[in-house]
């Protein structure tokens, strides 16, 4: 009998102390942040730097700053998670004493390559902002914000940012390869011809055919699935759980994505239009969102049909690989419609294949020990 108030406490006592963490991240971010005014040539990327000002960064700063001390301050007044609340206090005492928002610096020198740790800590600022709020108001199933394995999944959010420009190198280098050969200068003027709404689409369409294609591919081929489960590990769907991907996936998939858009010689606009669309539509289809989208959700993937992709249900282990427009799963013959249930568990087939970490999931693909098996074909 004195058990059922024992664990009701034990379930209070690890409630997360939402004040306390969110002032331990603005904290660490707003140092961070400080080190970008401190060094910009390095810890800044060039490509990111034109989207904002400098202004707007200060400011974000100042955001930073006084959430720290202010959500800091309030969790130790009311006594609770007092280690974690110091540290935001601390590490926003520390950015103060640093320079906070008054550090002056020159012209930002070129350098051949710099980490984009200004392009991290803004994407995860407003991702953070947007889906928090949203995920607790709105959720496909109750779930903390720090969920199991939320580190690792933070952690590859932190590596695919802070290493943008090298996968930038790594994509164009690849994509400029092929693209030197096999140019057929009038398909190109015909597409360029097209008013901006119709590229877009038509970019759309035809980036979501080449994904889903290469998406079938790493679930059917044995070898590059050993790549693919490492996304499919996740057991927790969150709009951070989609950053799980091996490097060399992303840059596998950015570059098969790219090369046709770039080869059917699309306008920087449509493909600039298409990027924001997949950076957004990524983060949200794996969002635990349990909204109702109706008739749209057969137009466009939203969380539940990514979701089902996730479950560990054989039946549709082969399924719904689109990440843009279910039209492709039609056409493709991959297309199976979700139920209006979400799923009861997520992650690999064999869970033993795939270790923790984001460093061991790396390296996985490439050690024979651990065999990673693909999920069982489902008999159509
Ligand atoms: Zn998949
Ligand atoms: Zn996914």
């Amino acid at each position: 009998m004195s058990h059922a108030p024992a664990s009701a406490n034990a379930t209070k006592r690890r409630r997360p102390a939402y004040a306390g963490c969110s002032a331990a991240f603005m904290g660490l971010a707003s140092l961070l942040g400080v080190l970008c005014f401190h060094f910009p040539e390095l810890l800044t990327s060039r490509e990111f730097r034109q989207v904002y000002t400098e202004g707007f960064a200060r400011n974000l700063l100042l955001v930073g700053l006084v959430a720290a001390f202010a959500l800091g301050t309030f969790s130790l007044l009311r006594g609770r998670a007092r280690r974690i609340s110091l540290l935001g206090v601390g590490s926003a005492t520390l950015a103060v004493l640093l320079g906070g928002i008054t550090i002056q610096f020159e012209s930002i020198r070129q350098t051949p390559f710099s980490l984009g740790l200004d392009w991290f800590l803004i994407s995860l600022f407003f991702s953070a902002l947007v889906f928090v709020p949203i995920e607790r108001m709105l959720a496909a199933r109750p779930q903390d914000v720090l969920r199991p394995e939320w580190r690792t999944d933070l952690g590859y959010f932190f590596l695919s940012h802070i290493g943008v420009q090298f996968i930038l190198i790594a994509v164009t280098a690849s994509t400029s390869l092929f693209l030197s050969w096999a140019l057929y200068p009038p398909l190109q003027q015909a597409i360029q011809a097209l008013p901006l709404w119709a590229q877009f689409l038509l970019a759309v369409f035809v980036a979501d055919l080449f994904q889903a294609s290469l998406h079938r591919a790493y679930h059917a081929v044995p070898w590059l699935w050993r790549f693919h489960a490492v996304h499919h590990s996740s057991t927790h769907m969150d709009w951070l759980a989609g950053s799980r991907i091996h490097l060399l996936e992303i840059v596998a998939t950015r570059s098969a994505v790219l090369l046709p858009l770039l080869w059917l010689g699309f306008s920087t606009e449509a493909v600039n239009a298409y990027v924001i669309l997949v950076g957004l539509q990524a983060v949200l289809a794996h969002a635990n969102l349990g909204l109702r989208f109706g008739w749209l959700e057969y137009v466009l993937v939203l969380p539940r049909y990514h979701h089902w992709h996730h479950a560990r249900d054989p039946a549709y282990a082969h399924k719904n690989f689109a990440i843009h427009l279910p039209l492709v799963d039609m056409l493709m013959g991959s297309f199976k419609l979700p139920p209006r249930a979400w799923p009861g568990e997520y992650g690999v087939h064999d869970p033993e294949s795939v270790p923790r970490g984001i460093w061991r999931q790396h390296l996985s693909p490439f050690l024979g020990s651990r065999r990673t098996t693909a999920p069982p074909t489902q008999p159509s």
